[in-house]
């Protein structure tokens, strides 16, 4: 595509940036094909190739962002469908991540769209705040009888409520965005976790290697079993865990809602803390969990490229950042056990598929341990939730959720798999089948507990 910024836009390594990701794209429009909202809305304004367009119009003209190209970037997902199947290149990723930072500087959003994500901002990234946040919804949801109400089990209600059958809005109010967040406050918050503060978890025996466990904020919370899993994954094959001080939240909540400066904070505090252990007792590798956290501090080397002070240790804790699934491949810990009869319906999420370019690996682990994994129709296609996207647009989130789920249950699964929690507490707002962690899954089958929410009678064989 050409491009006409100017010598002086370009001395801005943002803008350098973004001009060399726009020249890439030959609009070919092959992009549009993948693009779930533009499959839902088959608007060209709401396909990669439309907002790109209208990206490219606003950065390399210093227009500030009209209501318009506000509309259309904040539909899109970011899940980075468009990357995968672009056969250019183009890194569609930062390209709207600095569409977003443009927006959030140059654009006055309505008093409710402020509000709204100024609340989750200020929240979602903060464990202890969450956590009183969920006590809250679910006194709430009690006092005024809303949990039966939004139960899955009451379908047709909640669909109503959120419109899921209703055409999708052209603006979202406050109070749909509050009950769309109620919708997804569990039924019941599981108590706190041993592993919930700074610690270093030791194997008994020899020490065969180091890593750290990135903690996570929403995850902890809403399910702690899974960090859990991944830490007796670990300590069970002889590798030390540290569960760093002074780690916070990675960052993406507020990234993708284009706060670039508290994003950026987060990094660089991580990066402090992962730091200090790389250069005291050594990191093999920086474990993730939840696959939309690993996408984000992979890029860190990315975000904190322009800072002096920060650039060299950023870059290399991205080098070391790996999901889960990559750790257990690499050294090796995958339990090899006979088939025990048990159909996973397997979840990639986005920012494990598109983002981090993880699509076999889980896949490999749960058949070597002996589950009969299955590929769910359309796997390409986000489920709708993308971060903070399903309490922003829910009238799209749901509509992608009932898609997913559709396409999970015609591989007829006893259990769901998931490397992401955003996906795990979307989909399991819409599905009777119970959805799971890979890594609670493995630890199972290695002699772990049974994950949390299988029913009693799905048993492993003797
Ligand atoms: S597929 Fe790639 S090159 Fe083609 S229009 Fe989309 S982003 Fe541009
Ligand atoms: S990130 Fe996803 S929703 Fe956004 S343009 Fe790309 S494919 Fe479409």
């Amino acid at each position: 595509m050409k491009t006409q910024f100017s010598p002086a836009q370009l001395k801005d390594s943002h803008m350098a940036a973004s001009e060399k990701i726009l020249r890439s794209c030959v609009h070919c429009g092959f992009c549009t094909a993948t693009c779930p909202t533009y499959l839902l809305l088959g608007d060209e304004l709401d396909s990669p190739r439309g907002r790109i367009y209208m990206i490219k119009d606003m950065l390399e003209n210093n227009k500030p962002a009209t209501p318009e190209v506000v509309k259309h970037v904040d539909r899109c997902l970011s899940c980075l469908s468009c990357m995968t199947t672009c056969p250019s290149g183009v890194h569609y990723m930062h390209l709207v991540d600095h569409a977003r930072a443009h927006i959030e500087q140059t654009y006055t959003r309505s008093f409710s769209d402020r509000f709204m994500r100024q609340l989750l901002a200020l929240i979602l990234p903060y464990p202890n705040r969450f956590r009183l946040a969920l006590a809250g919804a679910w006194l709430v949801g009690r006092v005024l009888a809303l949990r039966s109400w939004l139960s899955p089990a009451n379908k047709a209600k909640q669909l109503a409520l959120q419109h899921g059958a209703a055409p999708i809005a052209a603006k979202v109010g406050f109070l749909k965005r509050t009950f769309a967040m109620l919708a997804l406050a569990p039924a019941r918050l599981p108590g706190r976790s041993p592993y919930d503060k700074p610690q270093t978890v030791s194997p008994k025996g020899e020490r065969k290697g180091r890593v750290a466990l990135l903690n996570g904020c929403a995850q902890p919370v809403l399910k702690p079993g899974i960090n859990e899993a991944a830490i007796q994954l670990m300590i069970r094959a002889g590798i030390e865990v540290v569960l760093p001080k002074g780690e916070v939240c990675c960052g993406a909540l507020v990234h993708h809602m284009g706060r670039e400066h508290d994003a950026l904070n987060n990094a660089r505090t991580n990066v402090d803390a992962w730091a200090r252990e790389i250069e005291g007792k050594g990191l093999d590798a920086i474990l993730i969990t939840a696959s939309g956290c690993g996408t984000t501090i992979k890029d860190y080397g990315f975000m904190l490229r322009d800072d002096p002070a920060y650039a060299e240790k950023a870059a290399r804790v991205s080098t070391l950042a790996l999901d889960i699934t990559e750790y257990l491949t690499r050294v090796g810990i995958g339990t090899v056990l006979p088939k025990n009869g048990i159909t996973v319906a397997y979840h990639s999420a986005c920012s494990m598929q598109h983002g981090q370019k993880i699509t076999d690996l889980p896949k490999k682990l749960l058949t070597q341990a002996g589950f009969t994994v299955k590929d769910v129709p359309e796997a390409h296609i986000c489920c709708g939730s993308a971060g903070t996207y399903n309490i922003m647009q829910p009238d799209i989130a749901v509509q992608l959720r009932d898609r997913k789920v559709a396409n999970i249950l015609k591989t007829k699964p006893d259990v769901i798999a998931a490397g992401n929690i955003g996906c795990i507490t979307q989909i399991a707002t819409a599905c009777d089948v119970p959805i799971v962690h890979t890594a609670e899954l493995l630890n199972w089958v290695a002699g772990g507990p049974r994950p949390e929410g299988l029913p009693s009678g799905l048993q492993l064989p003797h």
